[in-house]
């Protein structure tokens, strides 16, 4: 349609929201379904941070607020910082979005020219190339290998770089594999870095706090100080503090950024809502116990995933470190017939086939970048985890 803007032509809408509504539809027209398509924990929102939430419209913090955040939240985002990851930000370095989303998009509109080139290692949350492409950059998907748990290796990286290249989208525990990267492993990324002064770092932490067998979360600003000053710290309330709704997400990073950041947002969106805002204080201030209680949850889940998938014919699922995803592989299964009569030709064919024979709704792993693979989120009851597995061997089992 001539009307619309080329830049919108560029985007797509979100593969897994959409797997996620199509799988809603089918339920609600009375279809047995068990969707493992949605990137949000099954958890309830803590009590406390509910509370906070009631007592701040009770006090009539109803109103707009300075459009890039609360003092009082920035003031607890400056404490997260220092307290959890040794960083030391002023609250004029802290940016506050509606979700972690908003906060990625005002980085990257409010720095990317057409040409310029975005580094992200693939498979990559959905949502990166499609705000890069929309903003009229270039991303640029550095393939992963199974072997390798999915992490990007130095020697890829620095193959990646160009004198174009302005950003690096780093995501560690990532969506859609749930891959962790040990300090090692990042220092050798982050050596990497220093060596290209123009690139900056974008290091999307939203799922810091969901990491299993005593895994320890580090971020680059930490493992490397030298990167300190072209490095965004994204984080947000969604994943950790089960708050997907809520919509708040922050960053830190260089004051020249987050100032353009807060004026995109000043002409958009401007404050996120005031109510969640005082919500958010609650839960980055507040009792922090819930969250090892749901990771023990997550983590049996997990290792459950993993096994029943590893006994699926024709699948290969590694055991990730965190996130609530696997990613498994199903080349095996490729080239074989669904029992609808349909051969299997790619990750879509089998997970429409899926979705179609058992009733399991999981995302193919070509939305992500990389493939033949599917994601698997298991932020949803162990009961219907079981099953959803029971079924998906089943499915395998019964493909000729
Ligand atoms: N980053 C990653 C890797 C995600 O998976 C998500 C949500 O799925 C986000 C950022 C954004 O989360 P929100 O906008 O809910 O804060």
């Amino acid at each position: 349609m001539g009307f619309l803007a080329d830049s919108i032509g560029r985007i797509k809408p979100s593969p897994t929201i959409a797997i996620t509504g199509l799988a809603k539809e089918l339920k609600a027209a009375g279809k047995d379904i068990i969707s493992l398509s949605a990137g949000e924990p099954d958890f309830d929102t803590p009590d406390n941070i509910k509370q906070a939430a009631i007592r701040a419209i009770e006090r009539g913090e109803t109103k707009y607020t300075i459009v890039d955040g609360i003092p009082e939240l920035k003031a607890a985002i400056v404490k997260k910082f220092k307290r959890e990851n040794g960083l030391d930000y002023k609250p004029a370095q802290v940016t506050v979005g509606t979700g972690g989303k908003q906060v990625l998009f005002n980085a990257l509109v409010a720095t990317l020219n057409p040409g310029d080139e975005v580094v992200m290692p693939a498979p990559y949350w959905v949502s990166y190339p499609d705000i890069v492409l929309f903003a009229g950059a270039k991303p640029v998907a550095v393939p992963t290998r199974l072997e390798d748990g999915f992490k990007m290796k130095p020697e890829a990286l620095a193959a990646a770089i160009t004198p174009k290249t302005k950003w690096l989208i780093f995501n560690s525990p990532s969506n859609p594999t749930g891959a962790a990267y040990t300090r090692a492993e990042l220092k050798a990324l982050t050596d990497v870095l220093v060596k290209h002064p123009h690139v900056w770092v974008l290091s999307d932490d939203m799922y810091e706090h969901l990491v299993y067998d005593e895994f320890e979360f580090t971020t680059p600003a930490q493992v490397e100080p030298r990167l300190y000053e072209r490095t965004l710290t994204l984080n947000g309330m969604s994943k950790a503090y089960c708050m997907t709704g809520w919509r708040l997400g922050y960053a830190a990073g260089p004051e020249p950024l987050i100032k353009a950041m807060g004026t995109l947002q000043s002409q958009s969106t401007t404050n996120p809502s005031s109510i969640t805002q005082w919500a958010g204080v609650e839960a980055l201030n507040g009792p922090q116990d819930f969250i090892p209680k749901h990771n023990k949850v997550f983590k049996e889940r997990r290792d459950l995933v993993v096994s029943m998938l590893n006994q699926s014919k024709g699948i290969t699922c590694p055991k990730p470190e965190g996130a609530f995803y696997v990613f498994p592989f199903c080349k095996g299964t490729i080239g074989k017939t669904a029992p609808s009569g349909k051969k299997i030709a790619s990750d879509e064919d089998f997970v429409t086939e899926l979705l179609a024979a058992e009733g399991v709704a999981v995302v193919h792993g070509t939305a992500f970048g990389l493939g033949p693979a599917f994601r698997v989120s298991y932020a949803t009851s162990t009961k219907d985890l079981e099953e959803a597995c029971r079924r998906i061997q089943r499915f395998c089992g019964n493909l000729q």
